[in-house]
């Protein structure tokens, strides 16, 4: 027999598989949703790469997913013909964790108060494959890679290490078996040695696969549990809800019910669908560099590519689903979309519809377009800077905090509806924190004068307000810059008198100031901005706020 090598699970790995084997998540349902949907995900590849390297000594004539339970044996078994994977591949993708945000992911985890708090992030990170450790205690599986000679057998209790021996005649593609923990009397729910119960789990979770999944009758022949039909496809009228948040689970890995769904067909000389998700939560990646886009890219019910960079611009990043194009060819690469003028048409009416479904949620549901907004609005703004286009439509759909209300940001439409009779521009200040902002002495005549400011704390704020001009015919107006105009036409030409004798009265008092303070600064001058503090420090119009200041300084400019 072959040698059996014994491996360590990297240790992000191990501290995963150790939150499952002492299962804290409360679905445990949810391990076979992943076990297929990797099932699944392995025949779509394993049918492009065969469409693509026609050299490719792979079965493709009957692909489909097979499970078979063993009450005596108390085992589960998942198999597909697919991909396969390589013994390099099995101790990469299954002995380590590749997604990125997982170390942070597992410091918030360590900080998590409670089970509750726990759960979520479980369910916001997505285990996949090690989900299976919930109800089994052991696993194995054994793959051999389409076109490949060589099989692998894998197998882990999950503590720690694994073992890995070469086998000989293993089938096309991947088995994984769970040797199912002892039955628990009290708890007849999770009996995941039962058909029937397995049955409907798949039902529940996995209908909407496009490949059939196969479990044995009463005794007899193997039949298609699963529905198979691209919901993309089906009218919405046929299809439910749940099924739509089952399948968004399977496109992005998350755990978690999707805040939106957003469908988009297009008829005519060129057809596409469109299934777009909003998720309800900010994945762990969303501000780090190696972070993907969410779109899948399919032609004709094909799967062509997974995070397809070519249909989301960039500060869209987080939405996710399918886009289903007829007329591409399937053999189409990432730089050939990129050039591709009916996926730029696709890609220009996903980012209005995305943004046209906000602009509705906020008036139809404001506390789910407030979630929206919290999770994503930094990288909603970063929309500002990138896409001219569409600049108003993101200020429409972007809310800011504000001196009206502490608790509860603002649109710009609502600013605009309470500014002051007399009020010319939109006032905003930005800095580190709103305490910071509203202490700084720049708000005193703006709040003697009853003018909101808005309180910008995000440093995509700093840059936006630049590149910016205005809303709806308003321009924005930092407080800390420049000569602010807080008065009237009648009261100006009053002031200009009284300001021009208070110049003369403290003409030396202002030179003197002027010579002791030196180069540090360009100018001393009376103010009219300040009721209660004696003096402030003002930039220059066009000057670098203290902020992006400190950023450039950080960056070494
Ligand atoms: P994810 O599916 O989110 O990538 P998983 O933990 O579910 O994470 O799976 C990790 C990786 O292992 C997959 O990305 C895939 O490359 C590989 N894998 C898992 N199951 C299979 C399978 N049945 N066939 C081929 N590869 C698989
Ligand atoms: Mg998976």
């Amino acid at each position: 027999t072959a040698p059996i090598e014994t491996l360590e699970f990297q240790s992000e790995a191990r501290q995963l598989l150790q939150l499952m084997i002492h299962s804290i998540y409360s679905n445990k349902d949810t391990f076979l949703r992943e076990l297929v949907s990797n099932a699944s995900d392995a025949l779509d590849k394993l049918r492009l790469e065969s469409y693509r390297d026609k050299d490719l000594e792979a079965d493709t004539s009957d692909l489909h997913i097979a499970i078979e339970t063993d009450p005596e044996a108390r085992t589960l078994t998942v198999r597909d013909n697919g991909i396969g994977m390589t013994r390099d591949e099995v101790v990469a993708l299954i002995g380590t964790i590749a997604k990125s945000g997982t170390a942070d992911f597992l410091t918030k985890l360590k900080e998590a108060k409670d089970a509750a708090a726990s759960q979520d992030l479980i369910g916001q990170f997505g285990v996949g494959f090690y989900a299976s450790f919930m109800v089994a205690d052991k696993v194995t599986l054994v793959t051999r890679r389409a076109g490949g000679a060589e099989g692998v057998r894998w197998e882990s209790t999950g503590e720690g290490t694994y073992t890995i021996q070469p086998v000989e005649d293993a089938p096309q593609g991947t088995a994984v078996t769970l040797h199912l923990k002892p039955e628990d009397t009290e708890d007849h729910l999770y009996d995941y040695t039962s058909a029937a119960k397995i049955r409907e789990i798949v039902k529940k979770y996995s209908d909407f696969i496009t490949w059939p999944i196969r479990m044995k009758g009463e005794g007899e022949e193997p039949e298609t549990v699963n529905s198979m039909k691209a919901l993309w496809a089906r009218s919405s009228s046929e299809v439910t809800e749940d099924e739509y948040h089952e399948f968004y689970k399977h496109v992005s890995h998350d755990w978690q019910d999707p805040l939106e769904t957003i469908r988009l067909q297009a008829e005519g000389t060129f057809e596409y669908q469109a299934l777009l998700f909003l998720p309800s939560h900010a994945p762990m990646d969303l501000f780090l560099r190696e972070r993907k886009r969410g779109v899948q890219l399919y032609v004709k019910r094909v799967f062509i590519m997974d995070d397809c960079e070519s249909l989301v611009p960039e500060y869209l990043r987080f939405v996710k689903g399918v886009v289903d194009a007829q007329d591409l060819s399937l053999n189409v690469s990432r730089e050939i979309l990129q050039q591709d003028r009916q996926i730029q048409l696709i890609r220009r009416r996903l980012v209005k519809k995305v943004l046209s479904t906000v602009k509705t949620m906020m008036t139809a549901d404001a506390e789910k377009y407030a979630t929206f907004w919290r999770e994503f609005g930094r990288a909603v703004k970063e929309g500002l800077l990138d896409d001219f286009e569409n600049r108003e439509a993101i200020l429409e759909i972007s809310s800011f905090a504000s001196t009206h209300d502490a608790d509860k940001p603002t649109s710009l439409r609502d600013y605009v509806s309470r500014m002051k009779e007399g009020q010319e521009h939109i006032y905003f200040m930005t800095g580190e924190s709103r305490s910071a902002i509203e202490n700084s002495p720049h708000m005193e005549a703006f709040r003697a004068k009853g003018y909101e400011v808005l309180v910008l704390t995000d440093p995509i704020d700093e840059m936006w307000v630049d590149a910016v001009p205005g809303f709806d015919g308003k321009q924005f107006q930092s407080i800390a810059k420049g000569q602010v105009d807080l008065e009237s036409e009648e009261d100006k030409k009053a002031t200009e008198v009284a300001r021009e004798q208070r110049n003369k009265d403290f003409e030396s008092l202002l030179t003197w100031m002027g010579t002791a303070l030196g180069d540090t600064v360009k100018e001393v001058r009376l103010s009219s901005r300040l009721t209660t503090s004696p003096a402030c420090i003002v930039g220059d119009t066009h000057d670098l706020t203290p902020t992006l200041e400190k950023m450039y300084r950080a960056m070494g400019q």
